[in-house]
């Protein structure tokens, strides 16, 4: 691995961790460009049927779609991931469960991805999935059937080697009856394109039940989603780069979540967008600060924020017993350690243009175990545009006229950081 061009390995890995990505970030990403927008399936209805030992699951839409499901445990969930789809279902559709099936969620995952999440009253396997083409008045359905199993024969089918992804396991699975299924598709977390352009990934702090830090009346989600919004538009107007967030509006997004985004999107550059507070108590602090991940903080004050930021999940509600660990760690080290030197590379260059344009603090460059920047193969960097506590500050964060400046500079340090990152990248061997 002495260039940056990503081995295939990587590639793969990247998809084997696809499967596990948690869930609980569903929410009303609408975001659509609104050229293509009427080419997208409709999801016209959805529906329950059965009891506790067969679950089935409904989904009118105006057209097949190609769909790929699998199972997840602790909690149990089922999930079906899907090409972008309009979804205009009744309000309440999913909150009330049936059988197997407690409850569901649907939306956006990223621009070309939908997903349907399925929260388990209980153990269950796939018994069945199919598309059915619209016949007799009937609309396309997908049709999903879900049967009561044991707890090991739930977990059995959960293991990182069942995972649909797993070409040889899936066959396996495939072949000792009819578990999971494997239609012949891109994965749908890893849109197809022809789009070639490097990706940055854009990823505002925070969002729904999770305010991040206040002052007043400015929360920071709010904040650091205008700031994100102004850097995408920035970015897509000079249209060198394909530009996903991991949020465009009020969701929340765990922060794994977040990382698989960067990951399954084989993204160039992942920059994560938050602004600090102080405590009364400690004083008075200004200025914006540049964060690469490390085990070992700089010094206590990046300890204790990125305790502080790490802390999101649990407002949200996540179980952080969710992590996946379906990378030996070695692995993970040896590509960490490379991406940690890119990180550090644009670290640097992002303060220098920073700093022609806002006040930074007094110690710009610190790091610590941000969870958000852990991505083994994304260069990440997080950025705490300043502090809500300081009135200087605060006054820039809510000003039209700094997020352009910020962001215009932020844009700068990307061009630099990617231009070299380019041209360095040696033909994939
Ligand atoms: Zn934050």
């Amino acid at each position: 691995m002495a260039s940056y061009a990503k081995p295939r390995f990587w590639a793969g890995l990247a998809i084997v961790c696809a499967a596990a990505l948690a869930c609980s970030g569903l929410g009303r990403a609408e975001e659509q460009a609104p050229a293509v927008i009427g080419s997208f399936p409709v999801a016209s209805a959805a529906r329950l049927a059965g009891d506790t030992q067969l679950t089935r699951f409904v989904l009118d839409l105006d057209k097949p779609i190609q769909f790929r499901a699998f199972a997840l445990p602790d909690p149990d969930r089922v999930v079906i991931d899907i090409p972008e789809v309009n979804f205009r279902l009744p309000t309440g559709t999913g909150a009330n469960g049936r059988g197997l099936i407690k409850a569901f969620r649907y939306g956006l995952v990223m621009p070309g991805a939908s997903r349907i999440v399925m929260d388990l009253a209980g153990p269950a396997r796939i018994a069945n999935s199919s598309m059915l083409q619209g016949a007799n008045g009937q609309p396309p359905r997908l049709v999903l059937e879900l049967e009561q199993v044991d707890r090991a024969t739930f977990m059995q089918a959960v293991s990182p080697d069942a995972h649909p992804e797993n070409h040889q396991a899936a066959n396996a699975v495939a072949d000792a009856g009819p578990t999971v299924a494997v239609p012949e598709t891109v994965p749908a977390t890893k849109p197809a394109t022809s789009d070639s352009r490097p990706v940055v990934v854009i990823d505002p702090g925070h969002g729904g039940v999770d305010n991040g830090t206040q002052s007043g009346d400015e929360a920071e989600k709010s904040l650091v989603l205008a700031f994100a919004l102004t850097l995408r538009n920035r970015l897509e107007q000079d249209g060198k780069y394909r530009v996903v967030m991991t949020r465009a509006d009020d969701t929340f997004i765990p922060l794994n979540d977040r990382v698989k985004i960067a990951r399954s999107q084989s993204a160039a550059l992942f920059v994560s967008i938050h602004a600090d507070a102080l405590p009364k108590h400690e004083g008075d602090a200004q200025g914006a600060t540049i964060y690469t991940v490390s085990d070992k903080a700089t010094d206590a004050e990046a300890a204790q924020l990125a305790e502080t930021e790490n802390r999101a999940d649990a407002i949200g509600g996540v179980d952080l017993s969710d992590e996946p660990t379906d990378v030996a760690d070695i692995l993970i080290d040896l590509a960490q350690r490379e991406t940690r030197t890119f990180s550090n590379r644009f670290a640097r260059l992002l303060m220098n243009e920073m700093k022609t344009v806002t006040r930074m603090h007094k110690h710009p460059l610190k790091s610590a175990g941000f969870r958000v920047l852990k991505a083994p193969d994304v260069p990440s960097v997080l950025v705490e545009l300043g502090y809500v506590s300081n009135k200087g500050d605060l006054a820039h964060l809510v000003s039209e006229s700094w997020r352009e400046r910020t962001a215009a500079a932020m844009a700068e340090a990307i061009d630099a950081f990617l231009a070299k990152r380019e041209a360095n990248a040696a033909p994939a061997d």
